[in-house]
């Protein structure tokens, strides 16, 4: 039997789950919406939430990490692993495109090289879904395989009922969390056709379609057409917001802080949009923009899908509502040019 929380009654569900999870929740103290440790009583979010502008694999890769710590000595270099943190997080409110997207994510992280920084939060972590009940005009993530109320990818999915909310038990970590938390209520009938309109109304409001039938092989084609990727790329900044906020890319750059014999190798997010980042000593092959931006482009919609059979874009938006120029992927498939038979 299903269950559901009173709106008002979310606070207390948090604190109770605080006692064994570290809770991360919408929050815009940082000056942007990002998942952060909550507070301890401020569900505001509730009110203001649309989605986070830095996205929840910020959570299980974080713009930058420590990955050791070295020392030189008569031996050579010592290495010291970072300390553990045993706890668990647990994320509330998470987008169904964001927990899509964290799924295309695993797909690299537990490929040939399983990354234990990334896996080690990723596997403790619980996910608490919450459907999307005013999603914005640049989403379209019902036409990437997913939808505003999609439990597919979390633990437990809440869905708006009026009053309550209606908790969805998806996957055992989430039975067994609703299992061991008290003070939840049986949902009716009535609270799961509810649910049900509600699922419904959500869906169509996602105004904004986007037909990928085909793209893979048709941006094959184009591949080397440099004239229609000097136009995509055109009014393009290099600024790499659009890659650093996906919530699906997970480009990352490796330095070592070293001082005086001794320091910490550390990680942090890097864009296949910045020109650096492909620099080598003798050439850089993405010099030129276009090269840039078609690597962004074909990678979300060419090569993760040879390679993982799933095109790494969940429709999210975020890149058309940052980007300071306007620029907009759906545009940008819609005007690849249909060169395969069959294809678009
Ligand atoms: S956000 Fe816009 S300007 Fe910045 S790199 Fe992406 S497409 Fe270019
Ligand atoms: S490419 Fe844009 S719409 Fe697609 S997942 Fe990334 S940020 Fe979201």
């Amino acid at each position: 039997m299903n269950k559901k929380v009173s709106k008002k009654d979310i606070a207390q569900l948090l604190k109770t789950w605080s006692q064994q999870f570290n809770v991360l929740a919408p929050s815009r103290d940082s000056g942007v919406a990002a998942m952060a440790e909550w507070d301890g009583k401020d569900t505001s979010f509730l009110d203001w939430y649309r989605n986070t502008v830095v996205p929840p694999k910020a959570s299980f890769l974080p713009p930058m990490e420590a990955m050791f710590r070295f020392r030189k000595d008569e031996e050579g270099y010592q290495i010291e692993p970072p300390a553990k943190n045993g706890q668990k997080q647990l994320l509330f409110g998470i987008r169904p495109c964001d927990a899509r997207a964290m799924a295309i994510l695993d797909m690299t992280f537990e490929d040939a090289y399983k990354d234990p920084y990334y896996l080690e939060k990723r596997k403790k972590a619980v996910l608490v879904g919450l459907g999307c009940t005013n999603p914005c005009e640049s989403c379209f993530c019902t036409s990437m395989g997913t939808s505003p109320t999609d439990p597919t990818n979390v633990d437990l999915m809440l869905i708006d009922i009026g009053d309550h909310f209606f908790i969805e038990e998806v996957t055992a970590k989430g039975k067994e969390l609703i299992a061991k938390t008290s003070g939840l209520k049986e949902a009716t009938k009535n609270d799961e056709a509810e649910a049900e309109k509600a699922r419904e109304t959500a869906y169509n409001k996602v105004s904004r379609k986007l037909d990928t039938e085909g793209i893979k092989d048709n941006l094959l084609e184009s591949f080397d057409d440099e004239d229609f990727w000097e136009k995509v790329a055109a009014k393009c900044i290099s600024c790499g917001i659009c890659t650093l906020l996906c919530p699906t890319c997970y480009c990352f750059d490796i330095n070592d802080e070293l001082v005086k014999g001794e320091g910490t190798r550390f990680r942090s997010w890097d864009s296949c949009g910045f020109s650096l980042y492909t620099k080598m000593p003798m050439e850089n092959p993405r010099q030129e923009k276009w090269r840039r931006v078609r690597q962004k482009v074909c990678h979300k919609y060419e090569f993760y899908p040879m390679a993982f059979d799933v095109i790494a874009c969940t429709g999210c938006g975020r890149c058309i509502r940052l980007c300071p120029v306007n620029w907009d992927i759906t545009q940008v498939i819609e005007s690849v040019p249909a060169r395969v038979k069959g294809a678009k």
